[in-house]
């Protein structure tokens, strides 16, 4: 069925049904001119909103309808573990480009209920939308965090060291692989890669945790590539750094994908983005406990630098030379 037929209300109608239940916090969901929600007592709270669209973020050529769902929702969710938080509610604002079936948006809510249930979001509302080109899905969402546990990106000190909490370049491998129709269903390697690039997962747990445990210094994710991230902890704290190329983890595949595509692994993992792992500092004496912490969390991070004296700036170290770090990766008005 075309959504023209069904209407605004009609639609809206159907997706609700769709949605989890939402947790005891909501005292209203969708249905009212807003969601009214109970504050977590005692708490911060973090609200932060992420747009995406159709040929900027993804192409419907090859992501399906409900990995749009998933990521819409899953990289708002990587911004407040980015903080140490927990996400609580959300609005989805969707805009509908005329022609599309009701089963398409349909799919597009599995993906975001199945996202929601992962990591424990109540949809609380949203706004339905005709859009007069591609489609549009606009999430916002708030969460909470202790006072004394949030984390800045402005807390990074010289000497500490700069930890990644996984492999990076693998969303940027899964993309060439979507986009050059490697197989997906003969290669684990090409699997893995595209799963990250359509279902990214946040690292809400480990950054909760790090965040509780006071272990960390300052805190990013990874959206826009470790490089920029990186630097926007620099700025943000005065200080420089330095990354060790030989350090930056990427996986088996994403070595092979970027022999296949004629690219280097290392840039990947450096400018590519959208593999939404942690990158944060840590204080000397607090490396162990980090790894300790963090292999019990299954995650294996590693130390990719360090924070330097804002006079040294922010360099690439390859081997014995020491090149400019600059931000590389994608920004939407370069
Ligand atoms: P209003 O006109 O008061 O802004 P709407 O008619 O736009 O309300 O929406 C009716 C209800 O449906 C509201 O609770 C709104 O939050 C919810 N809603 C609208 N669109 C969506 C959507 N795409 N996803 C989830 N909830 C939605
Ligand atoms: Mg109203």
């Amino acid at each position: 069925m075309k959504i023209k037929e069904l209407g605004e209300f009609g639609l809206i109608n159907i997706l609700s049904r769709k949605l989890p239940d939402t947790s005891n916090m909501v005292i209203k969901g969708i249905g009212d001119d807003t969601a009214v929600v109970k504050p977590h007592a005692g708490k911060l709270m973090l609200l932060t909103t992420d747009m995406i669209i159709e040929e900027v973020h993804f192409s419907l050529r090859y992501a399906s309808f409900e990995s749009v769902g998933w990521k819409a929702l899953a990289v708002n969710v990587s911004d407040i573990a980015a903080m140490g938080g927990t996400p609580s509610s959300a609005v989805v604002s969707i805009g509908i480009p005329e022609g599309m079936e009701v089963k398409q948006i349909e799919r597009i809510y599995i993906g975001l209920s199945d996202c929601a249930r992962e990591y424990g979001v109540d949809i609380v509302g949203g706004d339905t939308v005709k859009s007069p080109g591609g489609l549009v899905i606009n999430i916002a969402l708030t969460g909470w965090v202790a006072p004394d546990k949030v984390l800045y990106r402005s807390g990074a000190q010289p000497g500490d060291y700069i930890m990644v909490s996984g492999p990076l370049g693998r969303s940027v491998a899964g993309l060439y692989a979507l986009n050059n129709f490697l197989s997906g269903n003969d290669s684990e390697m090409i699997r893995e890669v595209i799963a990250v690039h359509l279902f990214p997962r946040a690292r809400l747990k480990e950054g909760r945790f790090l965040a509780e445990k006071g272990l960390v210094t300052s805190m990013n994710d990874i959206s826009d590539g470790l490089a920029s991230e990186v630097i926007e902890i620099c700025q943000a704290s005065g200080a420089g750094c330095e990354l060790y190329t030989e350090r930056i983890p990427y996986t088996h595949g994403v070595t092979e994908i970027a022999a296949i595509a004629g690219k280097s692994p290392l840039e990947w993992a450096l400018y590519g983005g959208e593999d939404f792992e942690l990158v944060f500092t840590v204080c000397e004496n607090r490396i162990d406990a980090v790894q300790a912490a963090m292999d019990k969390e299954s995650c294996l991070p590693s130390i990719v630098g360090r924070i330097l004296p804002t006079e040294e700036g922010c360099s690439l170290i390859e081997g014995t030379a020491r090149k400019v770090l600059t931000a590389g990766g994608y920004n939407h008005f370069k």
